[in-house]
């Protein structure tokens, strides 16, 4: 695969994955960069089998649905996906930017689309003796699919929007639900905690709380028990096959931080009328951009891609007058736009 390409898209998550189509139906061709290994950015990763209610069109769609729709709407594209590649450089060399990996790999575009989100994903961890041994076995920080936990014994962790969601998501199919929160009030949608309490009274989640993660018993794979403590560091065992801790996600912009464009409130600030940054040829979309009244929604991103493509086309093709056509008049490609589609 030619590592040189109109666009570098910088994040596959849903914004990015949106951004390949409206570039492509401009007739430019990406490079799509993401650390994890799979594409779908927040959908994919945290909640890929809840409901989206606001795309419009779409009255009910599964987030990890709408990363697939996504992904088939760009394939006639063809975009270059450099999945397990973290961006950690950019520079501007020759009228082009050059863009280095963590792998210490190198590519080159005319400009580049950041759609990174909240930066390189990562998850709060609970402070625990020897929990990286049991991450991605018996602790896990997100559930991309629900029914790997059916019949198993669960200790569910956190107090916000994610914790309560995932226990009442997996009430019904796990063998017993402990919910563990250092308070005794939860800071999730109202609507959500009553349906908690209301599992809670029927016996169907136990609830310690204020209580916290003290301590993990097992053979360093298989967990056998979660320990809690009280206030007063009173110790007592859950037996527990699995630990999900949702302590939220680390939002560091990483190495996005060192690229010299301007920041406000930790994330890059955009003109609004073309999504460009502060630097010509770097546009930013999605959660990542800011401006006045920004709204950190999904289909926000979606028309932010739609004016950072066409803004990147005078970038990508300079001295040519770009001719406005909608999707309806122009149809989508037979062959794509990029030599040579797929993933590396
Ligand atoms: P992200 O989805 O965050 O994707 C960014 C990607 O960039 C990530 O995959 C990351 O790994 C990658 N990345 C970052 N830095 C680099 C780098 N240096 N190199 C390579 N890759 C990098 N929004 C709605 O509109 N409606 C909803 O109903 C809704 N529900 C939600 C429910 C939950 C539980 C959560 C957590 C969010 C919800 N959201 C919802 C918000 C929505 O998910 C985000 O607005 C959306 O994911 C933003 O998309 P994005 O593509 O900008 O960024």
């Amino acid at each position: 695969m030619s590592s040189s390409s109109d666009i570098a898209v910088v994040g596959a998550g849903p914004v990015g994955l949106f951004a390949v189509f409206e570039c492509g139906m401009l007739g430019l061709d990406c490079q799509v960069f993401d650390s994890l290994q799979e594409p779908g950015g927040q959908c994919a990763a945290l909640y890929p089998e809840k409901p989206i209610y606001d795309i419009p069109g779409i009255p009910r769609i599964d987030a990890g649905a709408l990363i697939a729709r996504l992904g088939e709407q760009a394939e006639p594209f063809r975009p270059r996906y450099r999945l397990g590649h973290a961006v950690t450089g950019l520079e501007s060399r020759c009228g082009r930017w050059h863009l280095t990996t963590a792998g210490g790999a190198a590519f080159d575009a005319a400009a580049v689309v950041i759609a990174a989100g909240a930066g390189v994903f990562g998850f709060n961890r609970p402070p625990l003796d020897g929990i990286e041994r049991y991450e991605g076995k018996a602790v896990h920080y997100m559930v991309s699919e629900r029914e790997r936990f059916r019949g198993k014994r669960l200790v569910i962790a956190g107090g916000g929007d994610s914790a309560v969601d995932w226990v009442l998501a997996l009430a019904d199919l796990a063998a017993h639900v402990t919910m563990v929160h250092r308070r005794r009030r939860f800071r999730a949608a109202p609507d959500s905690v009553a349906r908690l309490e209301a599992l809670a009274e029927a016996g169907r989640v136990d609830l310690a709380v204020p209580r916290q993660l003290a301590g993990l018993e097992g053979d360093g794979e298989t967990l056998s028990a979660v320990v809690l403590a009280d206030l007063d560091g009173r110790t007592e065992r859950v037996a527990a096959d699995a630990l999900l801790p949702f302590y939220g996600l680390a939002t560091t912009l990483g190495p996005i931080a060192e690229w010299r464009l301007d920041l406000d409130d930790a994330r890059i600030a955009v003109d609004p009328a073309t999504c460009e940054t502060s630097r010509r040829g770097i546009f930013a979309i999605g959660d990542i951009a800011h401006y006045p009244g920004k709204l950190k929604l999904i289909l926000t991103g979606f028309a932010e891609a739609a004016t950072a493509a066409h803004a990147a086309w005078a970038v990508a093709r300079p001295g040519r007058a770009l001719h406005f056509e909608y999707s309806t008049t122009k149809g989508l490609p037979d062959g794509g736009v990029a030599a040579g589609g797929g993933r590396e």
